[in-house]
């Protein structure tokens, strides 16, 4: 059984270990040049579900590697008015009603790119770069012809769309999932942690994440990562870049507004770090100074505007022997911080079904298709609390059925 993953990011890239932990045949066609080719991302929060999926699917020595790289916060993730008063809990008011579990055990914070660049050690062969992948064709044969934009083709048993939010594979094989724009936009940078920008900031924002907001919901996040063990001989056994970046502490924080209070777009994404970083520091001038200080401290040359968007859940479809996971079919609002946890899980169950048809248990469209049935349960159902705690806490639009 040939697979195919269309899409290097951490779905696809935590699905290939999983296969190919287990012996099955598996080549990643991811469209960047190289797994240092652009910035891949700010930190992250990895809950339960998502450590389970890595464990089950790195070898020892990069689960170690991930654990050392990683940030062990203490659990509280606290929301406070602009004027730094703390808001009652998640707990209390954002996730009433929605069924939003209130003690999400065992938080870990990563960087995003440094797991990516973990997810890649050991399958530099699997992996296949530069290639981006344009559509598929259906064989009378029941193979599947991966279609990439330099002209090749590549032959698949399997086909696996991971190309994130804008996939065009799904848009091919799913073209009822709508992408939805949420009418709220960012502007994401790092914090660089040190002795001295730390002793500037109260130890309050130190949790795993805090979210102070505005009556009008604007508002501004820190998230901080702080490496458990940069010194570890196993980052130390890594190249240059990765050390480089492996080591370094730094907090995400992130500036959001709705839309119609925000610059226009088109300047939005025209403007320099500089500017949106000074537009920022304009619009929380009368906060807390703290706050405000969290923006002074953000790293110029890490400044990047977004647009908040979210798939829309679709009714159920049949199987074939082309999937979906992640972003492709289950992008999020940002809001509860478990896009990329959602898509690990879609890693390990995959893995878990293709791994049962490899056997000979299960054949391929049951496999494909027993996933699919429980990624829509799970996925939608995490979509749908995203969508509706980032309307309570960032304003955004609901998510349209
Ligand atoms: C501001 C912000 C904060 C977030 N914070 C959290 C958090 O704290 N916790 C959490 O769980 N989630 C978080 N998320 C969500 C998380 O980042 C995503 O859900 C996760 O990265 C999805 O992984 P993926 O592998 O499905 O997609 P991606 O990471 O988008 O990977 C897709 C890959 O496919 C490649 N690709 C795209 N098109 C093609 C093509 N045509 N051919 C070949 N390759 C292609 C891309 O280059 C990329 O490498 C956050 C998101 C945002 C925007």
């Amino acid at each position: 059984m040939r697979i195919v993953i269309v899409g290097g990011g951490l779905a696809g890239m935590t699905l290939a270990h999983y296969l190919n932990r287990h012996g099955l045949d598996v080549a990643v066609y991811e469209r960047d040049t190289s797994i240092g080719a652009r910035e891949a991302g700010y930190r992250i929060h990895i809950n339960s579900t998502g450590t389970s999926a890595l464990y089950a699917a790195l070898e020892p020595e990069l689960w170690e590697l991930f654990l050392a790289t990683s940030g062990m916060p203490n659990d509280d993730m606290l929301l406070f008015d602009e004027r730094l008063n703390p808001r009652p809990g998640r707990d209390k008011s954002a996730t009433e009603g929605i069924g939003v579990p209130t003690d999400i055990p065992e938080h870990l914070v990563v960087c995003r790119s440094t797991l990516r660049r973990i997810l890649h050690l050991g399958l530099e062969k699997t992996v296949h770069f530069g290639a981006k992948a344009t559509g598929y064709r259906s064989n009378p044969d029941d193979t599947v012809t991966v279609l990439l934009d330099t002209g090749e083709t590549v032959e698949a048993d399997v086909l696996i769309a991971a190309d994130g939010i804008n996939s065009a594979l799904r848009a091919q094989r799913l073209p009822q999932v709508k992408v939805a724009d949420l009418a709220a936009r960012c502007i994401a940078a790092k914090v660089p942690i040190t002795e001295e920008t730390k002793a500037k900031l109260p130890a309050q924002l130190f949790n795993t994440f805090s979210l102070a907001y505005a009556s009008d919901y604007t508002g501004l996040t820190l998230g901080p990562l702080e490496r458990s063990n940069p010194d570890s001989p196993l980052v130390k056994k890594q190249d240059q870049d990765f050390q480089d970046e492996a080591t370094k502490n730094y907090a995400l924080s992130i500036f959001n507004s709705r839309v119609e209070l925000m610059m226009p777009d088109a300047e939005l994404f025209a403007a320099t770090p500089e500017r949106l970083k000074a537009y920022a520091l304009e619009r929380v001038a009368s906060w807390d100074p703290a706050l405000v200080e969290t923006v002074r401290l953000w790293d110029v040359t890490t400044v990047q505007p977004l647009t908040l968007r979210s798939c829309g859940p679709v009714t159920a479809w049949e199987p074939s022997n082309v999937t979906v996971m992640g972003d492709s079919i289950h992008a999020m609002s940002p809001a509860l911080g478990i896009g990329a946890n959602t898509a690990l899980r879609d890693a390990h169950v995959l893995g878990g079904e293709l791994l049962a048809v490899a056997r000979g248990d299960k054949a391929l469209l049951d496999g494909i298709g027993a996933y699919e049935e429980a990624m829509r349960g799970y996925g939608y159902r995490a979509l749908r609390m995203s969508a509706a705690v980032g309307e309570k806490v960032i304003g955004h639009l609901p998510l349209p059925e």
